[in-house]
């Protein structure tokens, strides 16, 4: 059973964003895919007084390549992305996030703001994003604002989005010729299970050398955190074994996992080492 609650399902962004305002004293709680609000409503974890439905709002959903930039709007799908093949040519590892994520029903409904808004260590779109160096733009009803998905999460289920906003794209530049970005998922079994430990890096390359690399790690920390001190072993050096194993170690010793019912925070961490290495081994071999 649910609690007693308002709901509201605008067919504008401005409909939805008066909504937010008129109500942000008592709260708004935005519902797009509900693969999360939903289960949580039922579960009597979260009571929302007041809901807006974003499901009619098509301005919020499609991706957008805009010269350098590619944009995904806030109710995007997962399926979506899956089936994208701009997604394929500028974000290889969402496409792989999106093909191991749940089961087609809940990536039909699952969205791309849902996921980042839960504020999941798990979430599943968030490292690929992350390692494309995604930002996120946020609007109210008095203006827009994007900020780098790096400094979006605050701390577990914790980030820096008003009360009256929504999270409307999250976009990234199309990443420079010489480049690749993979991730793997590791579950307790192939579909429809949450993460043990999720990785996704993007490297580039001059010559044999390392020009930039982004590795980022979900469901090993309160949030899906990135490995800097191991993509700084890497940034300016060969892409030789040397460097991929020193940056795999140095991620695994970075991370900052937990034992729960899924793993221990041992096995997260020996995941982490092998999966880093294996991932950016895979993507030096696309490169060199
Ligand atoms: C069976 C099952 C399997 C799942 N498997 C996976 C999986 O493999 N990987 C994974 O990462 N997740 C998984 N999930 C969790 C869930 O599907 C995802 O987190 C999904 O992306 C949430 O998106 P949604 O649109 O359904 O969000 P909702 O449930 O509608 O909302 C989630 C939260 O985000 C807020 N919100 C939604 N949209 C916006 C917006 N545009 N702006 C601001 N706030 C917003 C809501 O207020 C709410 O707090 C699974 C869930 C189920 C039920």
């Amino acid at each position: 059973m649910y609690a007693e609650f308002e709901l509201d399902i605008p067919d504008s962004l401005d409909g939805a964003l008066g909504i937010m305002a008129a109500g942000a004293a008592k709260g708004v709680t935005p519902l797009a895919g509900g693969t999360n609000l939903i289960v949580d409503m039922r579960a009597g974890r979260e009571r929302p007084v007041r809901v807006v439905g974003l499901g009619k709002i098509d301005e919020l959903r499609g991706i957008v390549c805009d010269g350098d930039r590619i944009s995904v709007g806030g109710r995007t799908t997962v399926a979506d992305l899956l089936y994208s093949p701009e997604i394929a040519a500028a974000g290889p590892s969402l496409v792989e996030a999106a093909r191991l994520f749940a089961g087609q029903m809940v990536r039909n409904a699952a969205t791309v703001g849902g996921n980042i808004a839960c504020g999941s260590p798990a979430a599943d779109l968030v490292p690929p994003l992350l390692s494309l160096d995604a930002e996120v733009t946020l609007v109210n009803g008095s203006g827009t604002r994007s900020v780098p998905l790096d400094e979006y999460f605050l701390g577990y289920k914790r980030d820096l989005r008003g009360q009256d906003e929504l999270i409307t794209r999250v976009s990234w530049r199309r990443p420079v010729e010489r480049s690749a970005n993979a991730f793997y998922k590791l579950a307790r079994r192939k579909g429809d299970a949450i993460t043990v430990t999720g990785v996704a890096v993007t490297l580039s390359a001059e010559g044999e050398r390392c020009s930039r690399a982004r590795i980022a790690l979900g469901a090993v920390a309160p949030v899906v955190m990135r490995a800097k001190r191991a993509e700084a072993l890497l940034e300016g050096e060969t892409l030789g074994f040397a460097a991929i194993d020193a940056a795999a170690r140095q991620a695994a010793e970075e991370c900052q996992p937990i034992d729960d019912v899924r793993a221990s925070a041992g096995y997260r961490r020996h995941a982490v080492e092998a999966l880093v290495r294996r991932l950016l081994t895979q993507t030096r071999d696309r490169l060199i």
